[in-house]
């Protein structure tokens, strides 16, 4: 399909702002974090709304092109590389936090809330987020579903699979999929964990509900030394 068309087709269901074509105006999303693979979009998309995203998935379906969805950009697998005949389909104005309930412990997230800025919101409850890539300033949560992210607290709290309750968004032709719930352990088959590191294969992902702990009431520095398996302790590298 020519790119006009594909452009032309966006405008009918996007405001005018949401629609990058302009060579400069996709430059920007050229490439995630594996910057060594380079593709400009035939377009980029930004939807504001959730009916946004699927006007823009249940179109490209339509027409027959692929869409690419991308949160902040900072993934190193190159899961957020543009098809070169495809749409980039943007989640970034999606940033907002829905709802917090410190009683449950949870909270409803957009897909382009970014990662610390949910433990800074919920800091007033005594509470946080526990999976902490060390991109969290500005990974988003819905990257964090669809590459399964963690960081040092994991090892105690598990992965962004073992801290999401739920998830709502589209299947890439534009049904819409709820998975999970807000009880800790819905009925029938584990779809949520299927979701959750399929690096946007799956679904575009449009909300997310995730789990919050309380924060520990002190924090404490250990140091370990190294030791060979003789038990000696081993020389320090010059
Ligand atoms: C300096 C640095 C440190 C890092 N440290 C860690 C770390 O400690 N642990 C770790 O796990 N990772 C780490 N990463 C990798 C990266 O930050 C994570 O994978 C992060 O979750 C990506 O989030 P993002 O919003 O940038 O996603 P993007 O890079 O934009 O996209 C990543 C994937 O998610 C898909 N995607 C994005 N949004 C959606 C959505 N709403 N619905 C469906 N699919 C979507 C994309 O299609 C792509 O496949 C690091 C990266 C950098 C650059």
């Amino acid at each position: 399909m020519a790119e006009p068309d594909i452009v032309s087709a966006l405008r009918q269901v996007l405001p005018e702002d949401c629609v990058l074509w302009a060579a400069e105006d996709r430059r920007p999303y050229e490439c995630d974090a594996l910057t060594v693979f380079r593709e400009l979009p035939r377009v980029v998309a930004l939807p504001r709304t959730e009916e946004d995203v699927r006007a823009v998935l249940t179109t490209c379906a339509r027409l027959r092109v692929p869409v690419v969805a991308r949160g902040s950009g900072t993934g190193l697998s190159g899961g957020a590389t543009p098809h070169p005949c495809g749409v980039l389909l943007s989640l970034s104005r999606m940033s907002r936090i829905l709802g917090i309930d410190p009683l449950a412990r949870t909270a409803r997230l957009q897909p382009g809330v970014r990662n610390l800025a949910v433990s800074e919101a919920v800091a007033v409850h005594g509470l946080y987020y526990a999976p902490d890539p060390s991109s969290q300033v500005a990974c988003s949560i819905g990257g964090n579903v669809a590459e399964n992210s963690g960081g040092v607290h994991c090892l105690k709290y598990g992965l962004t699979v073992h801290n999401v309750l739920a998830v709502r968004g589209y299947s890439m032709s534009g049904e819409r999929l709820e998975l999970g719930g807000a009880a800790p352990e819905a009925p029938g088959l584990d779809l949520l964990s299927l979701a959750i590191g399929s690096e946007g294969l799956l679904m575009v992902v449009t909300e997310v509900t995730v789990r919050l702990i309380p924060r520990p009431t002190c924090a404490q520095l250990v140091m370990a030394s190294f030791a060979t398996c003789t038990g000696r302790p081993m020389r320090s590298p010059r």
